[in-house]
């Protein structure tokens, strides 16, 4: 078959078509504005139910070409607070395009520009952390202190990003080679509802910083904290077609981002089912991938810790962010010597755990965030009774007083480490506790297993415990509760993950080497 230049009436009329299409999709930032109701801080009774009904492509907020509606929760009280319209194929494709139109520029940009960029942009996002905190209270349900933490993360990634593109060379002599670190080109960023502003943030900034471009899928259950940041990173003025962001379904929007040849990187953050399909979907052209996966992290609390300081760690550490988070320390592995003592410390340490309103100070686990994942814990808390597991805590059902999505914070005593639930992802506040009899049976009941994200040990020594911590499998192992470090690297060994995000570590992984041979003067 041949192929034919179209015919001027046809080229007229597929002008105009495209001409009527941009009047009808593309509107301005202040009509944005004034179609968009956003109350989340007004009591439940009062709040307007909010309509998200654009997307964010070429620098302008953007009317979907996807028409259906997907409904939000506030997982306090189970009930729909709003709705996002959800884009398609076409409206990735619109974003990758518009990210590859800035590719070009933004990719030979100067360290300068880009830290001045990245500094903006922690500017517009700090201004807007008191919403992003309540976005996050009203549609994730976090309890206050950890949502302004992740409010006040989101805002410092760009700063992290910042301070790490200024102490890295991009230009190395490495032999007789100069070794040039490139941006590695159009990159898609993919995260789950679980942190979705912190990942959109975090994973945008060090793109920008290596020069990159991209084309942002947040989870569809956050769309609220999504818009929240979407109106703050457009208030810091970038560059049009930086990064885009639709909103969409993962097997729809996500798959077209995975698959377009356009597309260099996925830096994809979630379940690990999901992360083995990005990798097959990927491969076809060969598409650089960071892969942030699921976890079931180990607690070794060794049998020199003084419980008392040692439990509220451990506790601290498994039932972090309401137990929904990849890094929460699931099996914690006591000495079998000090079992009794162990358990009295685990119900003397329950005390300080209070499930309830995440908007009371006092509140320190929130609810689950979907029925979905409220089914989902019950049934891995049937699971455990049903293996023999001993319930020192929680159980099934609601706890007293509260409806919604809440479970109560769980903790099973007498696990082995073969039952489901000490090998299987949860992704809710249900902790293992499991004995050991001597220091190296701890070391192997805490590698075996699929993952190997990250991991803590509680010690009287911190040598005795740093000792312990280099003979696990983990990206990151936390000796004695020790704080967040943004600066070190964060990812998974096993199957966990592939490579690293966070600091120097994070942004290589959007640089590509390129080395100039004969380019040095002797
Ligand atoms: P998920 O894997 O279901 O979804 C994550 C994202 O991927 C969503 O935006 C979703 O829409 C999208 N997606 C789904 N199918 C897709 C496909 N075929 N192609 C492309 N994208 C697709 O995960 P979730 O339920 O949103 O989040 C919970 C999971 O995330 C847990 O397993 C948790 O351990 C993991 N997680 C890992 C880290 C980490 O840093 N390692 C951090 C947070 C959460």
């Amino acid at each position: 078959m041949r192929w034919q230049l179209p015919a001027p009436r046809c080229l007229f009329f597929a002008l105009s078509k495209f001409l009527h299409h941009l009047m009808a999709h593309y509107i301005d930032y202040h009509d944005h504005l004034s179609v968009l109701h956003v109350a989340p801080t007004q009591p439940p009774g009062q709040r307007q139910m909010q309509q998200i009904a654009h997307i964010y492509i070429d620098g302008r907020f953007v009317a979907p070409h996807g028409t259906e509606l997907f409904d939000l929760h506030d997982p306090t009280t189970g009930d729909v607070f709003g709705q996002v319209r959800l884009g398609d194929v076409h409206d990735a494709r619109a974003a990758i395009a518009a990210a590859k139109r800035a590719f070009p520029a933004w990719s030979r940009s100067s360290k300068a520009d880009r830290i001045d960029l990245l500094r903006r942009l922690h500017q517009a996002m700090d201004a807007r952390k008191d919403a992003l905190r309540d976005a996050i209270i009203l549609e994730y349900g976090a309890p206050i202190a950890r949502a302004t933490w992740m409010a006040g993360h989101a805002a410092s990634s760009f700063l992290d990003a910042a301070h790490a593109l200024q102490g890295f060379d991009l230009t190395q002599p490495i032999g007789t080679a100069e070794v040039i670190m490139e941006p590695v080109g159009v990159v898609g960023l993919i995260t789950p509802w679980n942190s979705n502003a912190g990942f959109i943030c975090n994973k945008l900034a060090y793109a920008l910083a290596a020069g990159c471009t991209a084309v942002i899928k947040p989870s569809e259950m956050s769309a609220a904290q999504t818009h929240v940041v979407l109106e703050a990173l457009h208030a810091a003025g970038a560059p049009a077609g930086l990064f885009n962001i639709v909103n969409g379904r993962g097997d729809v929007v996500g798959a077209e981002i995975t698959e377009n040849p356009d597309i260099a990187k996925i830096s994809f953050t979630g379940s690990t089912a999901v992360g083995k399909a990005i990798v097959r979907a990927a491969a076809d052209t060969l598409k650089r991938v960071t892969l942030e996966l699921g976890g079931k992290s180990p607690t070794i609390i060794l049998d020199d810790a003084d419980f008392a300081k040692a439990m509220p760690i451990a506790l601290e550490a498994g039932f972090a962010n309401s137990g929904q988070a990849c890094v929460a320390g699931t099996r914690i592995l006591i000495p079998a010597s000090r079992f009794d003592e162990a358990i009295a410390a685990v119900r003397n340490a329950l005390k300080t755990i209070v499930a309830g309103n995440p908007r009371d100070p006092a509140t320190t686990i929130g609810p689950m965030v979907s029925q979905a994942q409220y089914d989902r814990v019950q049934r891995y808390i049937r699971l455990g009774i049903e293996a023999g597991a001993t319930l020192v805590a929680g159980g099934e059902g609601h706890p007293d007083g509260l409806g919604g999505y809440f479970v109560k914070p769980t903790i099973f005593a007498n696990v082995t480490n073969d039952m489901r639930i000490s090998r299987e992802e949860i992704f809710g506040p249900v902790l293992c506790l499991l004995t050991y009899e001597d220091e190296a049976e701890a070391i192997s009941i805490a590698n075996d297993t699929p993952y190997g994200l990250q991991a803590y040990v509680i010690s009287a020594s911190v040598d005795r415990a740093a000792a312990v911590a280099k003979r696990i499998e983990a990206g990151r192992v936390v000796i004695n509760g020790a704080p967040h470090d943004p600066a070190a690297p964060f990812g998974g060994f096993k199957q966990s993950g592939i490579g690293r995000d966070y600091g120097v570590f994070g942004l290589q992984a959007y640089l590509e080497p390129k080395a100039l041979l004969g380019a040095q003067s002797a």
